[in-house]
């Protein structure tokens, strides 16, 4: 693997990594890679891995890291990550983030930076249910904050905009327990590294999609690499 630099959104879901993951690697020339396309798209597709992990997300919970990290190491050698990729989903789990250390110490490559997207609970919930996603592109809308121009239809290709299976209510709050108890965790992993950084995602899109680009600035003069 050729990473040369690791971008880690952190945060809840529906704190919009997705969306500004896609944003920040269009901004930085990296690819956007998330584990969670990557298991819905194996899902529609009925592909072996696809079988394996849709109990977990049809549930809510954490696909097994063995899993997960051969997913990620299959992922990262192909060409398009040449340059390092925006992570969005992952890791998930400590376990994950130690596995995923080990993989870019291996490949000589220095510590990620951290981002951490924070949003209260109350605008989680109002995000995850309105959250509608298109079924040709991906773009992401949001029935209350984002909606698109014409009902049920995505803006930019036409395609139909469908609900995520697990935005239904009941899989949205076992997804909140799940990040609670798993992932929560990591904050507390990279800030002992010194690589963590926060920022707030309740503004607008475009202020956080700033913000995070600002982050990414400075670690670019610190560090010199990106
Ligand atoms: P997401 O699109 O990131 O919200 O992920 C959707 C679902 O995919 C999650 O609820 C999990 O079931 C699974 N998933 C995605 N990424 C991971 C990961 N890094 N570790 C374990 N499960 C994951």
């Amino acid at each position: 693997m050729a990473l040369h630099h690791a971008l880690i959104l952190l945060g809840p879901p529906g704190a919009g990594k997705g969306t500004q993951a896609k944003l920040l690697a269009k901004r930085c020339g990296l690819t956007h890679l998330s584990t969670g396309d990557i298991f819905r798209e194996a899902v529609s597709r009925g592909s072996e891995v696809g079988k394996m992990v849709k109990p977990y997300l049809d549930r809510g919970e954490l696909v097994p890291d063995d899993i997960v990290m051969k997913t990620i190491e299959e992922r990262l050698s192909r060409s398009d990550c040449a340059a390092g990729a925006v992570f969005d989903g992952f890791p998930r789990t400590v376990s994950q983030a130690r596995d995923f250390d080990a993989l870019l110490n291996r490949s000589g490559l220095g510590k990620p930076i951290v981002i951490d997207i924070r949003v209260n609970r109350e605008d989680l919930m109002r995000r995850l249910t309105g959250r509608l996603t298109c079924s040709v592109g991906g773009e992401i809308y949001n029935i209350f904050d984002a909606p698109p121009k014409k009902h049920g239809i995505c803006d930019a290709d036409g395609g139909k905009l469908l609900q995520r299976s697990d935005d239904r209510p009941e899989v949205v709050k076992q997804r909140l327990i799940t990040y609670d108890e798993k992932t929560k965790p990591l904050t507390d992993y990279y800030e002992r590294q010194g690589v963590l950084v926060t920022v707030d995602g309740t503004g607008a899109m475009d202020q956080v999609s700033e913000a995070l680009a600002e982050v990414v600035q400075r670690a670019k003069s610190r560090d010199g690499h990106l």
